[in-house]
């Protein structure tokens, strides 16, 4: 089999803003500038993949990505055999940067081998560790301290049962009131987090964690800047809070240089961010030797990147969605579907798709 061609269709979809409006520490974002990438064979099977680009997060956007893709990566694969997914991905692996790029590329070539071997994609990374259905974590987005607990009490109403509250972007004092707010609406039973993307300097950090304690956080995702692994490390030797890296660890050599310093307790984890599940694969392994778990974090994926992050939660066991709610909310953000059948279930739940390759059939623009 071989690569006949390899098509890039930007797509822009809207954030349903009734669930809040998306925003991190860095700004407000109402739709999704994504890009959808097409392999196709000499055998007519076709893959489909998802570059969730954002240039706050990875550098990367859809006109980039597009680019890169036509002009760059794409030629380097035609001719080879889309089944030889490591191979590829070491000929791209020499391109630097650009891993959402890379990692749509790599799913639609897990899509095709898939479906040549008539095998769901989570079958391809080593099977089934745990059934389908993950529980997912709701983000509480920088609004104020009313906004903030009328979004987290209807959202624990429609089944969630982890609220994570995004913070760092404010006062400390007002991140405060949030959180003790958002307590008070959904009551002592539902896990809270909260996520500062790096808002936060290392002595600010420690002075949040008790505060975050008494209001019963169980971890504290990303407090310092990505680049400051040290800091990440200072927070988490001189707090009693559990430390997750986020932005921190992107590559194979960021989950090195993480463990190395013993930064974090929780990696996030997800194919976009580290280029492509085989790297997700190789991290979560890292970290499971370290004794660090890992969890399946979220760039707001649209339903095919989704679907990816499910299929890896199903078979990399490392991945604890037992311990950690998931973070696939893409598909409650975005009110237009990609795929044939929802990925959302009830209770707030993602179900990994049954079919061969991602197992979703593709229902939006395409070339
Ligand atoms: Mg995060």
């Amino acid at each position: 089999m071989k690569i006949t061609a390899i098509e890039t269709v930007p797509v822009t979809v809207p954030v349903d803003r009734r669930v809040g409006t998306v925003a991190d520490a860095k700004g407000f974002r109402f739709q999704s500038r994504l890009l959808m990438v097409f392999v196709r064979t000499d055998t007519g099977l076709e893959g489909v993949g998802e570059v969730t680009a954002s240039p706050d997060w990875s550098g990367e956007t859809s006109a980039g990505a597009k680019a890169l893709i036509d002009t760059h990566l794409a030629p380097k694969l035609l001719g080879a055999d889309p089944r030889q997914i490591r191979h590829c991905m070491d000929r791209l692996g020499k391109t630097f940067a650009n891993p959402f790029a890379k990692a749509a590329i790599e799913m639609a070539l897990f899509d095709i081998a898939g479906k040549f071997h008539h095998a769901p994609l989570y079958q391809m990374l080593g099977g089934a560790v745990r059934d389908g259905s993950f529980a997912l974590r709701f983000p509480v987005m920088p609004v104020g301290p009313e906004a903030s607990a009328d979004v987290a009490r209807r959202m624990v109403a429609e089944g969630f049962r982890t609220i994570k509250l995004k913070v760092g972007h404010d006062a400390l004092e007002f991140d405060l009131a949030r959180l003790r707010q958002v307590r008070d609406a959904i009551g002592s039973e539902v896990r809270l987090t909260v996520d500062a993307n790096g808002g936060w300097t290392v002595s600010e950090a420690i002075a949040a964690a008790p505060h975050l304690a008494e209001v019963g956080v169980t971890f504290v995702e990303q407090p310092v800047h990505r680049l400051d692994l040290e800091g990440l490390a200072e927070v988490r030797r001189r707090t009693h809070l559990p430390v997750m890296a986020d932005e921190s660890v992107f590559t194979v050599q960021d989950t090195l240089r993480c463990l190395q310093l013993r930064a974090a307790d929780i990696i996030s984890v997800y194919p976009g961010k580290n280029g492509g599940l085989l790297n997700t694969l190789t991290i979560a392994a890292m970290a499971e030797a370290a004794g660090v778990h890992c969890a399946i974090g979220s760039n707001l994926e649209w339903d095919v990147g989704s679907a990816a992050m499910a299929h890896a939660c199903m078979a990399i066991p490392n991945i604890r969605t037992d311990l950690y709610a998931a973070d696939i909310i893409g598909p409650v953000f975005h009110t237009e579907r990609a795929v044939a059948s929802p990925l959302l279930a009830p209770e707030a739940c993602v179900r990994v798709p049954d079919g061969a390759g991602l197992g979703v059939t593709y229902t939006g623009p395409s070339a």
